[in-house]
C-alpha cells in the first residue's frame, strides 16, 4: 500500500511547522523588547550602585579635607602670630620655613578639595539622570510588558491553531508513517524533518544515497530514514 497520501500530509505538516517557526520568532523578538529595556534598567541599576558607593566615600574625603583644612588654617594664624612676636632672627626664619610648608600644603588641599567637590557634583548630577531614568522606565516597562503579553498571547493562539492542524493531518497519516515522522521531528523540528533524495543525495544532509534506498523510495512504497542526518525521506512523487 503506498505512502503517498500520508507523505502529502507530512508536507502539509511541515509547511505548518515552518509557519509556527515565524511565529515562534516574533514571540522571541517581542519578548527581546522587554528584556532590552530590562538589561538597561539593570546596567543603570548597577552604575547607580556604584555612583553611590563612589559619593560616599568622597563625602567622607571631602569632610576630611575640609577639617585638615581648617587645622592648616588655625595654625597658620598661630605662627602668623607667634611670627609678628618673634624675637630672635633664627626663630622668624623658623616660623617663615613652617608657614611656607603649611601654606604649601594648604594650596595641596584645597586644590584636591575643589577636585572633590566637582567631581562629587558630576557624580550627584549623574545619580539624578540615571534615578529619572529608572522612575520614568518603570512605567514604560509595565507599559511594554503588557503589549508584548498581548502580542505573544495572539502569537499563542495561532500556534495552538496551527498545532491542531498538524495533529488532525498526523491523525490522517497511515500508523508507520506517522512513527516514522514523529522520529525524524525529535531531532529534526524546525529545521526539516523531511528529506529529498536529489541527484542520488539527501537534499539536506547531502550524503550520497544508494540507488538500492533511492528506488523504493521514490516508489512511495517504503519508509526509510537518511542513514546520516536521520530525516525522514519521502519520494517525488509526494510533492504534486
Ligand atoms: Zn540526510
Amino acid at each position: 500500500m503506498p505512502y503517498i497520501e500520508s507523505f502529502q500530509s507530512l508536507i502539509e505538516i511541515q509547511s505548518i511547522q515552518n509557519q509556527i517557526l515565524k511565529h515562534l520568532e516574533v514571540i522571541k523578538e517581542e519578548e527581546s523588547r522587554v528584556d532590552h529595556l530590562k538589561g538597561q534598567r539593570e546596567e543603570k541599576d548597577e552604575i547607580l550602585i556604584t555612583l553611590k558607593d563612589e559619593t560616599v566615600l568622597l563625602e567622607g574625603n571631602i569632610l576630611k579635607q575640609e577639617s585638615a583644612l581648617e587645622k592648616r588654617d588655625n595654625s597658620l594664624e598661630t605662627a602668623g602670630k607667634h611670627l609678628r612676636n618673634a624675637s630672635t632672627e633664627k626663630e622668624m626664619n623658623a616660623l617663615e620655613s613652617e608657614i611656607s610648608t603649611w601654606e604649601g600644603e594648604k594650596s595641596a588641599l584645597e586644590e584636591s578639595l575643589i577636585n572633590d567637590l566637582d567631581n562629587q557634583e558630576v557624580k550627584l548630577s549623574e545619580i539624578q539622570t540615571i534615578t529619572g531614568f529608572l522612575k520614568g522606565s518603570e512605567e514604560t516597562l509595565k507599559e511594554l510588558e503588557l503589549e508584548v503579553k498581548g502580542h505573544v498571547n495572539a502569537e499563542n493562539v495561532k500556534i495552538e491553531d496551527l498545532k491542531g492542524r498538524i495533529n488532525n493531518l498526523l491523525d490522517i497519516c497511515q500508523e508507520p508513517v506517522k512513527r516514522s515522522f514523529v522520529e525524524a521531528n525529535n531531532r529534526h523540528e524546525f529545521n526539516s524533518p523531511l528529506a529529498l533524495i536529489e541527484a542520488d543525495r539527501c537534499n539536506k544532509c547531502q550524503i550520497h544515497l544508494p540507488t538500492s534506498l533511492s528506488q523504493p523510495i521514490e516508489s512511495g512504497k517504503v519508509i526509510d530514514f537518511c542513514p546520516h542526518c536521520g530525516r525522514l525521506l519521502i519520494p517525488h512523487s509526494a510533492l504534486a
